[in-house]
């Protein structure tokens, strides 16, 4: 039996229809400032599509491009101004940042009314705490791809492979609070292909290309492929694909899965940021 394909680009395309309904049913438009720091260039096309798609959604584009020499204390004081300008909605600052910078004490400045990354500490522990926030966005793009898929999440075993910031670990929240049991493996994880079997999900996030074999899937597993790599023979995942295809019962594609979501969350987050302050 062959996989269903989990289609990102179709499901990203559903989210940005619903944000620019939402967008033009209120009074002003939400303001998304991206903050990129230096040149680097992959940080400019991932900032250039986010402003495009913010544009193309009816949301008004607040970018702002900073010297790679700005100082710490001068970048604190660009996103101070941001988060108490009432005219800007989110506030998305680009990572990595040139290395004379300290992202952590940068992010905590951001409100977690206005963190559409959902990666402040704030938005962390409120996830945590099972409290409403903002969500950072690849994982909550996965849970979006789930849903639609029908996956059932409550009691099925979800194994998720990374265990970062910005990936693993919020996965890993937001499996455990739609009621699944959550298995996290990360770099020391013993007898990995042992637990990943197991999974009934299995949401690959390590950052290492193909690493998830057919030995490691379970038979009509659905797998979440959050890797990207771009190899010389051309795009690919965590997850070696052709190998798993005949395994799984869902699976996302690389390129075309999880990529598509995490900008449509980040606009979903703009939006959904916009109505708690009009609500406020
Ligand atoms: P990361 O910060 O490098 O984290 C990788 C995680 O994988 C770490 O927790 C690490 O464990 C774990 N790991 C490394 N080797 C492992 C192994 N052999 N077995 C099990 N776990 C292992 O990466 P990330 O930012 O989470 O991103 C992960 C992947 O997703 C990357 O390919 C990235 O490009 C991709 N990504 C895609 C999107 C998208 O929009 N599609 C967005 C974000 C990220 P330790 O903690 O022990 O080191």
């Amino acid at each position: 039996m062959t996989a269903d394909i989990i289609d990102g680009k179709a499901a990203a395309a559903e989210v940005r229809a619903e944000v620019e309904r939402g967008v033009a049913a209120l009074d002003t438009p939400p303001g998304l400032a991206t903050l990129l720091v230096g040149d680097d260039p992959a940080s400019a096309i991932y900032v250039a599509s986010k402003r495009k798609q913010c544009t193309r959604l009816g949301m008004r584009d607040l970018h702002q491009h900073l010297p790679a020499d700005i100082g710490q204390d001068e970048l604190t004081t660009v996103i101070d101004d941001l988060a108490t300008d009432p005219t800007v909605t989110g506030i998305l600052l680009q990572l990595p940042l040139p290395r004379h910078l300290d992202p952590a004490p940068l992010i905590a400045r951001i409100p977690p009314t206005k963190d559409v990354d959902g990666l402040t500490e704030l938005s962390a522990g409120r996830l945590t705490l099972g409290r409403p926030g903002l969500r950072p966005c690849t994982p909550a793009g996965v849970m979006h791809l789930l849903a639609r898929a029908g996956v059932k999440l409550e009691g099925a075993n979800a194994v998720v492979v990374g265990r970062s910031a910005l990936v693993g670990k919020p996965q890993a929240q937001l499996l455990l609070a739609e009621n699944a049991t959550v298995t996290t493996c990360h770099s020391r994880t013993r007898d990995l292909t042992e637990i990943t079997r197991r999974a009934d999900i299995l949401v690959a996030a390590a950052g290492i290309p193909r690493m998830i074999g057919p030995d490691a899937v379970k038979p009509g597993a659905i797998v979440i492929d959050v890797g990207m790599h771009r190899l010389e023979t051309g795009l690919c995942g965590d997850v070696d694909t052709d190998a798993v295809i005949d395994i799984a019962g869902m699976i996302t594609p690389v390129p075309g899965g999880v990529g598509p979501m995490t900008i449509a969350m980040l606009l979903q987050n703009t939006l959904h940021a916009a109505e708690l302050a009009t609500a406020s």
